[in-house]
């Protein structure tokens, strides 16, 4: 691909900051890989932020213009991030809409299922949260137990979803459910959509060890969903999951956060001292934090190589998994050297009297482990590149 911006390139640029610069957020909104809102407060906020953008067309910006996007090339889908980022104020994560059900169903969806969701995707009135994981089921999701059985012009669904993040705030469920309990068991799942709203739903929170509410429990009981909610073909679920799963595993941020990390992490380290004076002075700090740059840097080009598959209508690559891997872990080792800087401060947790940057380092290293698990484990994701990438027999 060519990365030199064109004339057209740059007036998109401008065209973009201009509208930032008008409705851009008061404060900074943080993305947090593998964590969760802060509170109901930072939701309420990246929500409004999410709806601004949608106002002036600035959401779904790669999607095609027949579904309501602006079909921008890749080098301009990397100009809109880029102009995000620059204001501090990222795309923000919404649920699962924007991200995953949107491209599943452009791709899978039956034109009145396109019709009836995608623009309301678009604009963010509804949320979606991904009803896959149950208790006994995570990493072997195809062993999943949720049931759906066929009632006249209706799925009646019972059983258990776990993990299930913004449950709490979802108006819709993508939910995989087995409908063939007979056959092998990859080939008895279908993908449904469910109204959150229908009765017999549960939802119960799930506190996480940083403090955040964002996972839940949902508990279907005799769930009523009308059958032309049946995503794909009945008992061919399996196929539409995975469809999603690789737009999940894409979702890496492709190591624009975390270029933005390592630079946070400069300035950390510019505000605490090391031996008495700041950490920033210490050779060996900034061999680290350059370190960390570089991998970042390697990781968005990876996720341009991913971005040009996804802008050519291919569907994602092995990248994702690449993606997925690499920038949670790098990630998390980013979080883990900023309590290293902090040193005794690093016990302060979120919010407290006298933490630096309010706390929300420990915050953020608490939560950073849940991306090294979320979207298939690192432990499948390099099942998944032995096997597929590199070719390497099955272990
Ligand atoms: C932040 C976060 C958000 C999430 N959001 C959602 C959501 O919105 N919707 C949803 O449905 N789920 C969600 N999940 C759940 C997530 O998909 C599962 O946690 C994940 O798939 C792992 O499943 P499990 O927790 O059951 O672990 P298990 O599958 O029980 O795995 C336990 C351990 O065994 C290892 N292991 C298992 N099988 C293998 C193997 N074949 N080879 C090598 N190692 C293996 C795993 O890597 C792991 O270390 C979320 C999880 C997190 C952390």
């Amino acid at each position: 691909m060519d990365f030199n911006y064109s004339p057209e390139d740059e007036a998109f640029r401008r065209e973009f900051r201009t509208w930032l610069e008008q409705n851009r957020p008061d404060r900074p909104i943080q993305n947090l890989a593998g964590g969760f809102e802060q509170d109901e407060e930072d939701w309420q906020r990246k929500l409004a932020w999410y709806r601004k953008l949608a106002s002036g067309g600035w959401t779904c910006v790669d999607w095609p213009r027949e579904f309501g996007g602006r079909g921008l090339d890749t080098l301009k889908t990397i100009i809109y991030h880029e102009e995000l980022q620059r204001i501090d104020a990222p795309l923000p994560f919404i649920g699962s809409g924007p991200s995953l059900v949107g491209p599943t169903l452009m791709q899978w969806g039956t034109a009145e299922q396109k019709q009836r969701f995608i623009p309301k995707i678009i604009t963010g009135e509804e949320i979606w949260c991904q009803g896959y994981s149950e208790p006994n089921s995570g990493s072997d999701l195809a062993s999943l137990q949720t049931r759906a059985t066929e009632e006249g012009d209706y799925f009646v669904i019972n059983g258990q979803k776990i993990w299930t993040s913004q449950a709490q705030y979802a108006d819709w469920a993508f939910v995989l459910c087995r409908t063939d309990p007979d056959a092998p068991k990859h080939r008895g799942i279908s993908y449904i959509l469910v109204n959150m709203k229908t009765p017999g739903i549960t939802v119960r929170p799930l506190v996480q060890m940083s403090g955040a509410r964002g996972f839940n429990e949902v508990f279907f009981d005799d769930v009523r969903t009308p059958k032309n909610m049946l995503v794909g073909a009945k008992n061919q679920g399996w196929q539409v999951a995975i469809t999603t799963l690789m737009y999940e595993r894409g979702m890496g941020g492709g190591g624009q956060p975390l270029i933005a990390l390592t630079q946070e992490l400069a300035e950390l380290a510019r505000q605490v001292d090391r031996n008495g004076r700041p950490a920033w002075q210490d050779s060996d700090v900034r061999q680290k934090i350059a370190e960390l740059r570089c991998e970042a840097e390697a990781l968005r080009y990876t996720g341009l190589r991913n971005l040009t598959r996804r802008l050519r209508g291919l569907p994602p690559g092995p990248e994702g998994s690449i993606l997925k891997l690499g920038g949670s872990e790098l990630n998390l080792r980013a979080e883990l050297f900023a309590m290293e800087l902090l040193g005794a401060h690093s016990q302060l947790e979120f919010r407290a009297p006298h933490a630096i940057d309010d706390g929300r380092w420990s915050f953020r290293m608490l939560s950073a482990r849940g991306g090294t698990i979320a979207a298939g484990t690192n432990q499948i994701q390099h099942n998944i590149i032995g096997e597929r990438v590199l070719g390497l027999p099955k272990g």
